[in-house]
């Protein structure tokens, strides 16, 4: 038992010291309260804009971090977070009283407060996302510290007025909510995400949790005798569990409502639940008892265990049909990794002699390399901020080692995460065993070997069409600032007179104009010799940087453009056979890039993408490989969805505008509007190729009040 009197201090203190007595020393202990007592101490009469005394806020974070089991160094910061920000003590006075810790920590949440970011645009944002992830990389603690004082600010939102409101739940979701999901804090993740929410959607939220309520007495009765039922049959074979009903989170209820368009039934009525085993190995041993319990869906076990996700999450997922005939979600794992997937890697440094130092995550040694380029200015904000939000697939090696790449990256990409010298002499790829191109998307489970081939002089300026990764990018341009800076500062210099000749303006004001440097980085700024170099990459052409200052005469151009039929049919290798006759699918319109397949009918033969709903349904017709062959010559239709605030009346404007920076037709537009006050703009453009697909679509996203941008896949 502790020899400290808690018996006057606040009851938010006393749980963070009951969370603290198992590991801490009682003089340890002591300095936590002592924090406390200095915070209280200085922000003496400070009131928080509810009227509560100030002092309760720190009091709060601190108890989340303690929740979070982290140790006593963050605890302390988040007592004195923000007392260096709001009261006239200094950093020197915390480390003296505290030591170098804590008022490093203290001094980083310091920094990112004053960051600033309500007064900033998206790429002021962008830089600021940043900002805050090269403090994280020096201590983790400073962000977790960030994101319970998000956290806390969230629960006492009420206080602000709406617009501020508003302003703090999109941060939210655009920033911090994504951070806690790359570091695996899924706990923090939800309770961001639902508080964010509730604020940015009042309606929708009320909507969703009066509903759930309502449910939630009809469902009890049927969750309870799954529970029994699965709890009966573990007990037989011996195993101890411990099963709880899932709540699905509201935030996630509403997106996947969004997504899918699908109403509140069809996604609600998915029963989940949770069984916590005792110990690892039991997990498998369970999912084999709910298999024979109740048949599995195919496709739909999966294995993160075997496989964990990036952000280290390990679980078993399946989901069965139940004796009623309805699907059931279940999660299985184990207490170890129960606290990681709640905690993410916080769940790992707990209480290792009371220190952390650095912290090993493949994620932060990521994060150091970007923070390399971006100073280098080989890679941009607007790319991080993309690769941020980006998904991952995994692949293996030949040897058999899992690796995690961003999704939708190439085997070039991939080349060059092994390493750069791999990148630098790649010389072509396998994906399972067979040939596959430079651009070829990888896929969850592809086994990927790279082709070197160590004589080769180094990589090629095309490449940079190919990589899908910034990272990758950053090489590429790394070897060629390098090496060839000379010859492609020539280079580019000749494009440069050749356009400012065709433009007739004078090279100096053509280097200096925006609308160039806009073209050539969205975010970086570009110095005369990086401009010089970024022309010189042979990436745009003399037509393309004149059709930024000519638009009309672009537009022109295109309309009248003879020489390039517009034609479905294309030159496809079916089943390895070429000169066949094909047409691409309207369902989920292909191009070359694209993974595909065919299906032989009686009607010929079409092409649809891999994954195309029609295809995994399909009852008449065969189906064929089918590889993209030559392709250079065609151009293919293909329909894209654009979804964009109802507010942003400018979205039809900009959207064709784009396309015609990039020379692509738009053939047909029509807008949907639907009952989230988004609008849903149907395009249907003529394109070369999946990369230059990707391209306009990401430079779509870029329009500011669109949501989300995809391809269609209709089922039929
Ligand atoms: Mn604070």
């Amino acid at each position: 038992m502790p020899k400290i009197r808690t018996a006057f201090l606040p009851q938010e203190l006393r749980d963070i010291l009951n969370h603290l007595y198992a590991n801490y020393s009682e003089a340890e202990i002591a300095k936590v309260i002592d924090a406390f007592e200095f915070a209280r101490l200085r922000h003496g009469q400070q009131v928080r804009k509810s009227g509560e005394p100030y002092i309760i806020h720190p009091l709060n974070v601190a108890r989340i971090l303690a929740e979070m089991n982290l140790d006593i160094v963050s605890i302390e910061a988040g007592l004195l977070h923000d007392v260096a920000e709001d009261t006239t003590t200094s950093l020197d006075e915390i480390e003296t009283h505290f030591g170098k810790e804590v008022s490093r920590i203290v001094d980083g949440v310091t920094k990112i407060d004053r960051l600033n970011l309500s007064a900033a645009n998206s790429d002021e944002k962008a830089e600021t996302v940043l900002k805050m992830f090269f403090a994280m990389a020096e201590d983790i603690r400073v962000i977790l510290v960030k994101l319970a004082d998000r956290l806390h600010n969230l629960r006492t939102l009420d206080s602000l007025p709406i617009e501020k409101q508003v302003e703090k739940a999109k941060e939210t979701l655009q920033i911090y909510a994504p951070i806690a999901h790359r570091l695996g804090i899924h706990k923090m993740k939800w309770q961001l995400e639902d508080l964010a929410f509730k604020y940015l959607h009042p309606e929708e939220y009320r909507m969703i949790a009066e509903t759930v309520d309502q449910k939630r007495s009809d469902r009890e009765l049927i969750k309870e005798e799954y529970k029994s039922l699965l709890q009966l049959s573990l007990a037989r074979q011996g195993i101890s569990s411990d099963i709880s009903g899932r709540e699905k989170h509201f935030y996630s209820i509403f997106q996947k409502m969004r997504e899918k368009g699908k109403g509140f039934d069809e996604i609600y009525d998915l029963i989940a639940l949770r069984v916590i085993t005792e110990n690892d190995k039991d997990c498998y041993f369970v999912l084999g008892i709910v298999h024979n319990l109740w048949k599995p869906i195919p496709g739909r076990v999966k294995d993160y265990i075997a496989i964990p996700k990036s952000n280290g999450y390990r679980s078993l997922h399946t989901t069965v049909i139940t004796h009623r005939g309805e699907p059931l979600e279940i999660q299985i794992r184990s207490q170890g990794m129960h606290k990681e997937a709640e905690y993410g890697l916080a769940a790992h440094w707990i209480y290792k002699e009371g220190k952390i130092t650095r912290i090993h995550h493949k994620w932060i040694t990521q994060l150091e390399e970007w923070q390399k380029d971006y100073q280098q200015g080989v890679t941009g904000l607007g790319d991080f901020q993309k690769e941020l939000q980006l998904d991952e697939v995994y692949i293996f090696t030949p040897k058999g080692e899992l690796r995690h790449v961003p999704r939708g990256a190439t085997t070039i990409d991939f080349a060059y995460s092994v390493h750069t010298e791999v990148g630098h002499h790649y010389a072509g790829a396998k994906a399972n065993g067979r040939i596959v191109p430079i651009n070829y998307e990888l896929q969850n489970g592809d086994r990927v070997e790279i082709i070197v081939n160590k004589n080769s002089p180094g990589p090629s300026l095309d490449w940079l069409k190919y990589a899908r990764s910034s990272s990758t990018r950053a090489k590429i341009r790394k070897f060629f600032k390098e090496k060839y800076s000379t010859e492609l500062m020539e280079k580019g210099k000749d494009l440069l007179r050749q356009t400012a000749r065709k433009l007739q303006i004078s090279m100096d004001d053509l280097i200096k104009d925006p609308r160039l440097l806009k073209l050539l980085s969205k975010d970086s700024e570009l110095s005369e010799k990086d401009v010089l170099l970024r022309l010189g990459e042979e990436t745009i052409s003399v037509e393309e940087i004149a059709s930024v200052f000519r638009p009309e005469e672009k537009a022109m151009e295109a309309r009248s453009d003879p020489e390039r039929p517009i034609s479905p049919t294309s030159t496809v290798f079916v089943d390895g056979a070429s000169g066949i006759d094909v047409k691409t699918a309207k369902c989920c319109t292909p191009v070359p890039g694209d993974k595909i397949v065919g299906i032989v009918s009686q009607k010929g033969i079409t092409i649809h993408m891999f994954d195309c709903p029609n295809v995994q349904s399909i009852t008449h017709g065969q189906i064929v490989t089918a590889e993209w062959g030559d392709t250079s010559k065609e151009i293919y239709p293909v329909q894209v969805l654009v979804e964009a605030e109802d507010s942003a009346s400018h979205a039809v404007k900009d959207i064709i505008q784009k396309a015609h920076e990039k020379s692509v037709k738009v053939a047909e537009m029509n807008t949907r509007f639907t009952d989230w006050n988004l609008t849903v703009y149907r395009v249907i453009v003529y394109i070369k190729d999946e990369v230059s697909l990707s391209e306009l679509m990401d430079s779509w996203r870029k329009i500011s009040g669109v949501n989300r941008v995809y391809r269609v896949r209709e089922g039929s």
